[in-house]
């Protein structure tokens, strides 16, 4: 069976429904894997993220080339996405490669000109397939999916309605990827479960009426369930995990090394980590699709 809805269409549906679509890094096979084994147990849409350095050691052809014959023979729906592309040579090579997205991020230059690289960027990708859709980015939030000694990002850089409202109209994107308490990678503490990021919510809420396009909040490991809720509620149409992913990786491939010194069979070692991702991939897509876990506040804004 294939699937003929477009990433679009599947966003519009979702927004509809009070519900977001979760967005997963992968770097290599164990954890595409993981992330499609999520999508079939949960019946649930997912949308497939790469960023440049594992773009790089995936090979950007290649991932989109699994994706594509994942999507054709499951009857969900599946995307992929060129997360954090620095370049306008970057953009291109995803674009034609097949990527159902472009995630053009040129927010650590200044707001003129990112404008004017975003847009340049939309323009190329969207003339190589109009159907791309085309994210840009403004704000801080660190860079770096892994665990960080200290706080990444900068609250002063919190994106406003009206930057928001700027960037959308200049650069003709299809998402904006908004600075609204959101960073990359996880502290310490959040790793231990001891701490949770926070958002600013009705922050979200304001720059979805100004920006009026699809948001998508990165950094997503880390954060409060019920303030993934409250998020989707105000205006979040994707959520980017990916430290969770990798720290559910390495966790669980230690202790399949340690379980049998001997064994050197690939999919023997591996099978119990795709397993491991598979279920925090899982667990996610459930929040975002309106589960709340038993404990978290009921109210959803
Ligand atoms: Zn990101």
């Amino acid at each position: 069976m294939t699937s003929k809805h477009s990433l679009r269409d599947v966003l519009a549906r979702l927004e509809k429904e009070g519900a977001a679509l979760g967005h997963f890094n992968v770097a290599d096979h164990v954890l595409f894997k993981a992330v499609v084994a999520a999508a079939v147990q949960t019946k649930l849409p997912v949308l497939i993220g790469a960023s440049e350095g594992e773009r790089e050691f995936f090979g950007a052809r290649q991932l989109a080339a699994l994706v594509k014959t994942q999507r054709e023979e499951l009857d969900i729906p599946i995307f992929v996405n060129a997360d954090h592309t620095h370049s306008l040579a970057k953009a291109m090579e995803a674009a034609n490669a097949g990527f159902d997205c472009v995630g053009i991020d040129f927010s650590a230059l200044p707001f003129e000109e990112n404008v004017a690289r975003t847009r340049e960027a939309v323009q190329a990708i969207k003339a190589v397939n109009p159907a791309i859709l085309a994210e840009g980015e403004i704000g801080n939030i660190g860079t770096g999916s892994e665990i960080h000694e200290t706080a990444q990002g900068d609250p002063k850089t919190l994106t406003t309605p009206e930057e928001a409202r700027q960037f959308v109209e200049a650069t003709r994107i299809d998402i904006l990827a908004p600075a609204v308490g959101n960073m990359h990678g996880m502290l310490k503490s959040m790793v231990q479960g001891k701490a949770k990021k926070h958002l600013d919510i009705p922050r979200i809420g304001q720059i979805k009426q100004a920006a009026g396009v699809f948001l998508t909040l990165h950094g997503g490991s880390g954060t409060e369930d019920q303030h993934f809720r409250n998020a989707i509620g105000a205006g979040i149409n994707i959520i980017h995990i990916n430290t969770e992913l990798r720290v559910a990786w390495r966790q669980s491939l230690q202790e399949s090394l340690a379980r049998d010194p001997n064994e050197v069979v690939p999919y023997k070692i591996l099978r119990p980590v795709v397993e491991a991702v598979k279920e925090v991939v899982g667990s996610r897509l459930r929040l975002f699709h309106g589960e709340v876990s038993p404990g978290a506040v009921a109210s959803v804004a």
